[in-house]
């Protein structure tokens, strides 16, 4: 038994190896099956991963151009700096290129010119694994496993003691509801568990964040509007989650982006308007008018 027990712990770690490419490739940032493979290069450069032993990271783009297939360029000459704790808002209609970008940030696609970098150099030039465990991602829709809260939790860093996940959990604001389920922790959640609102799942995945301390963030706002109470809670959880950390918010209620750096305005592929929110109020453009609209309802 013994003897077995080696490989079953391997068998173990694959398994846990394989559910966090599941979850990150397949669910969080949607890829579809005509997706193709970028390589990892012969020599790469480490990367800091974690916030707590190295500074914020720096995120740019450098005049990128992109597409999913070649008839059909979708990123038409892209350029930003996120600098070292700085938060950067992008903003723009449906399909306009958001979400593009951060897929582009996470290297699951190569540019066709330009470059992506973090700290200073190309992303091409780190391992995916080193470059993706030093981004985290809160995204619209977290998947659960079915398994227990606690464990979803930990899943941020496999290891962590459960004193981690219960600080975690407080940062998040989710440990209190937590207290209330029968099991606390050990409560089953997912599919064929106990099922969480849309602003619970999203608290898990801030104390998942929590607790993997990656040195950027992306935060991919979802759309539906929550309850203002729990609106209020996530909003404040993010607060703690992006504090210091080099953070780029894919938005759709303009009134969380008021605090960014800079806010970029995308149409269609292209940087239309940037600045901060008192700028480009004062420009009277197409930002302006989103918040005329989102503070008359109508958006
Ligand atoms: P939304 O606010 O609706 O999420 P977005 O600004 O994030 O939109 P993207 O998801 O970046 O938009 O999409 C930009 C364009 O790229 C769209 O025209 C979309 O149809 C196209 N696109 C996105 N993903 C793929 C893909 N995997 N294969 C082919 N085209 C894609």
């Amino acid at each position: 038994l013994l003897q077995l027990y080696g490989p079953l712990n391997f068998l173990g770690s694959v398994y846990s190896g394989i559910r966090t490419a599941l979850v990150d490739l397949e669910h969080m940032l949607s890829l579809t099956e005509e997706d193709v493979e970028v390589a990892d290069p012969p020599n790469p450069q480490p990367i800091a991963t974690r916030l707590a032993d190295s500074a914020p990271a720096h995120v740019a783009f450098r005049d990128v151009y992109f597409g999913y297939r070649p008839d059909r360029e979708i990123l038409h000459g892209i350029s930003f700096d996120v600098r070292p704790g700085h938060k950067i808002a992008i903003v723009g209609s449906t399909g306009a290129g958001k979400s593009t970008i951060s897929r582009l940030l996470f290297r699951f696609y190569d540019t066709w010119s330009g470059a992506v970098l973090v700290d200073g150099q190309d992303v091409r030039a780190y391992r995916q694994k080193d470059l993706r465990a030093a981004i985290g991602v809160v995204p619209q829709d977290t998947v659960l496993f079915n398994d227990s809260i606690g464990y979803n939790i930990a899943y941020g860093r496999l290891g962590a003691s459960p004193a981690q996940v219960e600080e975690a959990a407080r940062l998040a604001q989710i440990h209190d509801f937590i207290m209330t389920l029968p099991e606390g922790y050990e409560t089953q959640v997912g599919e064929r568990g106990l099922k969480l609102s849309g602003g619970e799942k999203q608290r898990v995945a801030i104390a998942r964040t929590i607790l993997k301390d990656p040195r950027v963030l992306v935060l991919d706002e979802a759309t539906s509007a929550l309850d203002t109470h729990t609106e209020k809670e996530i909003q404040a959880a993010l607060k703690t989650v992006s504090a210091r950390r080099t953070t780029l918010v894919i938005a759709h209620r303009l009134s969380t982006i008021v605090d960014a750096d800079e806010i970029l305005v995308m149409g269609q592929g292209r940087i239309v308007e940037r600045g901060t929110h008192t700028d480009l109020l004062a420009a009277q453009g197409q930002y302006a008018a989103m918040w005329a609209a989102q503070a008359t309802g109508e958006a």
